[in-house]
């Protein structure tokens, strides 16, 4: 027998389950698919479980430096890896159980538990349910990509998933991948007491950063104790007694380190291999993600994709903002776009990277004059006074329509204060305008209009 409803919605991550929440009011009938964890990445193995443990983190690093601040701990600072991990278990078990409740007790939504699979254009096959509906709209997330490297079948490695399960402490991380995800579990690990050497392919740490960042970042870990291997051209695995032995290049450098635990950190890839998208005529990319046009509707009417699975952004308030562009075209006469969305992000380590719009390396190629500003964080009062000076702050805007392009700040409360400048561009203002606002002092975001009335010519404009 086929139940039948007026929209089905595949995955209950970021996206999904707001969607139930805004086409059930609107009176429509609903059928959601969860195959596993409510809430998705994000809520079970992705942010909410990594920055709860980055706070544990942060707390053994301060504890470690109370000194510098006058305070005296009288011994050694221990983390308990069994009370860390409960904590995290706690938070990230909470939001879970609240967007299930939350979707169980929904009116007019029904909760299917099972591996959706497209069997037609319209119609989806859950275990023994089959179900039909117009309008389906897929947020199947996505999972770590396990890279095809040598010898990477004979030993056991670690995802971001499988190392939150952990409650002891590593003897030495291994971490291959130097992009966001690897340095938060990277500095994550070190201020837990672990060995880490990060081991990254390309020559910086997060390539698609402008170089000063991934050098400061690259600073910033290695003050900390984390070790580098970046270059790194012949990644391999093999087992070594107990340890595991990664190859790391074949012309210079030490050939191989051992460590304990290795965590793969080199990607991301759509949970669409076995979703049955053939069956619906929905199309995706070499690399597996859903092709959506810019209000993120399929190659297959009625049929839409949001969140990871479509390429289109890889965060959760990117998947969040793809069911608030699908929800108000479909429900309140809107023409939102995706293409109205001006990238953001935060990369959590400590201090945090907060990152709006375009970088210097992508204002550059657009050809057009620059203003750049940039300002060290250690002449950031608050940072001096918080005693969390790395870092720095930049912004770059056009020198003509004086619009803002893009910024980073990456220092203490970075991830909070890049929002001035985010709103700033999201309405359109221009840089010269935020020199006039009068900001709470002291804060980081109070050094925001000294950065913007410091704006230089671009150097390498010619
Ligand atoms: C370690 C880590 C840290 C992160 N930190 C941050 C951060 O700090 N900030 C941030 O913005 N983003 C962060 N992210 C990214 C963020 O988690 C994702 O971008 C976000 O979860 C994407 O949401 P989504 O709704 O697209 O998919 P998901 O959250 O992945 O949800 C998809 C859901 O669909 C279900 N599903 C899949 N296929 C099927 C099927 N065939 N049938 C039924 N159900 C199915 C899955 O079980 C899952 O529950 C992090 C990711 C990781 C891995």
């Amino acid at each position: 027998m086929t139940n039948t409803h007026d929209a089905l919605i595949i995955g209950a991550g970021q996206a999904g389950p707001a969607l139930a929440g805004r086409l059930t009011a609107a009176g429509m009938s609903v059928g959601l698919i969860e195959r596993k964890l409510f809430g998705g990445t994000c809520v079970n193995t992705g942010c909410t479980p990594t920055k709860t443990l980055i706070a544990s983190a942060y707390a053994a690093h301060l504890a470690r430096r109370a000194a510098e601040y006058g305070v005296s701990i009288g011994g050694e600072v221990a983390v308990d890896m069994k009370a860390v991990k409960a904590r995290k278990d706690m938070v990230s078990g909470r939001s879970r159980d609240g967007v299930e409740s939350w979707l169980e007790h929904m009116e007019r939504c029904t909760v299917y538990r099972g591996h959706a699979r497209f069997v037609s254009p319209r119609e989806v096959q859950v275990g023994e349910d089959r179900i039909a509906a117009k309008q389906i709209f897929i947020n199947a997330g996505g999972r770590a990509l396990i890279p095809d490297l040598p010898g990477i079948d004979r030993v056991a490695t670690l995802t971001n998933t499988s190392i939150l399960e952990l409650d002891t402490l590593p003897q030495h991380l291994i971490v291959v991948g130097g992009s966001y995800i690897g340095l938060e579990f990277a500095q994550m690990y070190r201020r837990f007491g672990a060995a880490v050497t990060i081991v990254q392919r390309s020559p910086r740490l997060i390539a698609r950063e402008d170089e000063d960042v991934s050098a400061s970042i690259k600073q910033i870990l290695e003050a900390e104790g984390v070790a580098m291997r970046l270059n790194a051209k012949c990644i391999h695995f093999e087992p070594r007694g107990a340890e595991i032995a990664v190859g790391l290049d074949c012309a210079a450098g030490a050939p191989v380190i051992a460590g304990s635990h290795v965590l793969l950190a080199v990607g991301r890839r759509p949970n669409t291999d076995d979703l049955g998208l053939d069956k619906a005529g929905v199309e995706t990319d070499a690399r597996g993600y859903i092709v959506v046009d810019d209000e993120l509707r399929t190659s297959a009417p009625g049929i839409w994709a949001l969140g990871d699975c479509n390429g289109r952004g890889a965060f959760t308030h990117t998947a969040y903002n793809d069911f608030e562009i699908v929800a108000a075209n479909l429900l309140d006469g809107e023409r939102r776009r995706l293409s109205d969305r001006i990238p953001g992000y935060a990369l959590y380590i400590d201090p945090p990277l907060g990152r709006v719009g375009m970088t210097l390396a992508q204002a550059r190629a657009t050809g057009r004059p620059l203003l750049v500003g940039r300002r060290p964080m250690t002449r950031v009062g608050r940072a001096i006074e918080k005693g969390e000076t790395q870092g720095f702050m930049m912004a770059i805007a056009d020198a003509e329509t004086h619009q803002i392009l893009g910024a980073a700040i990456l220092g203490t409360g970075g991830d909070e204060a890049i929002h001035g400048i985010l709103d700033a561009m999201n309405a359109k203002m221009p840089y010269t305008a935020l020199q006039r606002a009068v900001p709470i002092h002291p804060t980081v975001s109070e050094l925001i209009p000294t950065l913007l009335g410091d704006m230089k010519p671009d150097p390498a404009h010619d």
